[in-house]
């Protein structure tokens, strides 16, 4: 067999981790990637759901395939087809918990396209669905994906909807994709999932699993470094942060999502933690991890949010001092409790919130980068250039250039002088290997 397939993904690393998934089962049978969807056989669509205009592009991006590649097979996977099956006119349709159906539809479509017969009804799984080693990359750093699904229904969110409740991958297999990418040259491991802290919480164990599980990543030849994807400060206990401590390979960068820095607005999200909690899970970080970076998530614009709801949330942020801070404007999500609660904040007024918001994150984004100035710090190498030149990130994730005379290569572990910025990034010399 020697189909073309083309991939097209939306969304987060977790849909472009999947991407590479499918990628690799669809490689095993004898596909052939192809960078020119209008030869492709196959035209792979991985949808996204997050906001209202993410389903409105993964729509968008199903129609284009058809007048792309008129000829191809097109599949509609992941949230958006979750929720929308119907919304799409894609000759194969996988949700989130039935992809392991995608190969075998598409095989079977192939070898009956003619016979006009149609892909069977999908059910609906519960297990985690194991996708073997993946060969997912970004340069350097490998994505390991360890737990599907929430259960946490935030008010704004479909993820519970779409992807379904919390399961957890088997440790065994874990530990054998990071065998495989370390034994490749991979040095530095994100360890992600859509609610990355309820790592087996469906075996009514608590976030110490993933401690745990750190641990034995921690302990695979070859692993030098180990990031956290996204964490919820409720799931940050003392027991969680010593183990973090107490675990050399992990990165002092945490993802922590905020979402408000406004207890009202938290309350009406649906978040299970307040600003006092917060603070206090950043504290015990910082005592643990002096230097750590922290970087969030926030929404403007959450239905009722006041201008001084929004002040507040503004000055916690800047209390906090993260290094950045992804914003985004609220947008209703359809399904969910916030699409229909009342005192939807004007569009104006949101993105003027968002751009205020943005602007804080800038200014201690650059404030960050500065205090490292005179500083030391570890570099994992991504990409060199024939010059001399290089670029990677230090542990505490803020990206690091430089030059030097004698050649360096992807995937060296180097310290650095940081001799200056470029506003958000370093600047620096190699001073060791
Ligand atoms: S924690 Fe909230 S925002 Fe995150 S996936 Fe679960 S429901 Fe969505």
């Amino acid at each position: 067999m020697d189909y073309l397939v083309y991939f097209l993904t939306l969304g987060c690393k977790v849909n472009s981790y999947e991407t590479a998934a499918i990628g690799k089962l669809l490689a095993d049978e004898g596909f052939r990637e192809t960078e020119d969807p209008s030869q492709a056989d196959v035209y792979i669509v991985n949808t996204c759901a997050v906001t209202g205009e993410a389903d409105r592009k993964s729509r968008q991006m199903v129609r284009k395939a058809r007048r792309v590649a008129p000829s191809a097979i097109v599949v509609a996977m992941g949230c958006h087809t979750q929720m929308c099956r119907e919304e799409t006119d894609a000759d194969i349709v996988v949700g989130t918990d039935d992809r392991p159906k995608l190969v075998p539809l598409l095989l079977e479509k192939l070898k009956i396209r003619a016979s006009g017969k149609t892909p069977e009804d999908l059910d609906a799984g519960t297990r985690f669905f194991e996708y073997g080693s993946v060969p997912y990359q970004e340069n350097t750093r490998a994505i390991v994906k360890v737990e599907d699904g929430c259960n946490n229904f935030c008010s704004y969110c479909i993820i519970p909807y779409s992807r379904g409740r919390v399961r957890s991958r088997s440790r065994e297999a874990i530990r054998e994709e990071i065998r495989v990418m370390a034994d490749k040259g991979y040095r530095e491991f994100v360890i992600t999932g859509i609610h990355l802290c309820s790592f087996e919480k469906e075996l009514g164990r608590d976030s110490t699993a993933l401690g745990e599980l750190l641990d034995e990543v921690a302990s695979i030849p070859g692993v030098e470094r180990i990031r956290l994807g996204s964490l919820e400060p409720s799931c940050m206990t003392e027991e969680l942060i010593a183990m973090l401590k107490a675990n050399t390979k992990i990165c002092p960068h945490f993802h922590l999502s905020l979402q408000s820095g406004s207890d009202s607005v938290l309350s009406r999200m649906n978040r299970k933690y307040d600003t006092v909690l917060f603070r206090k899970v950043t504290e015990k970080l910082k005592e643990a991890f002096p230097n750590a970076s922290f970087t969030t998530d926030m929404i403007c614009g959450f239905p009722g949010e006041s201008e001084e709801e929004h002040r507040e949330s503004c000055a916690f942020a800047e209390e906090i001092g993260f290094t950045h801070i992804h914003v985004f404007p609220f947008s209703p999500r359809e399904g969910t409790k916030a699409q229909k609660m009342p005192d939807q904040v004007d569009g104006a007024v949101k993105s003027r919130r968002t751009s205020e918001l943005r602007a804080i994150s800038d200014k201690m984004e650059k404030a960050r980068a500065r205090s490292f100035v005179g500083s030391e710090v570890e570099v994992l190498v991504e990409k060199t250039g024939e010059d001399g030149s290089w670029e990677g990130y230090c542990r505490e994730y803020i990206r690091v250039f430089g030059k030097t005379e004698s050649p360096v290569d992807p995937g060296q572990i180097m310290t650095v002088r940081i001799t200056e910025t470029d506003g958000f990034d370093l600047i620096g010399e190699r001073t060791s290997y």
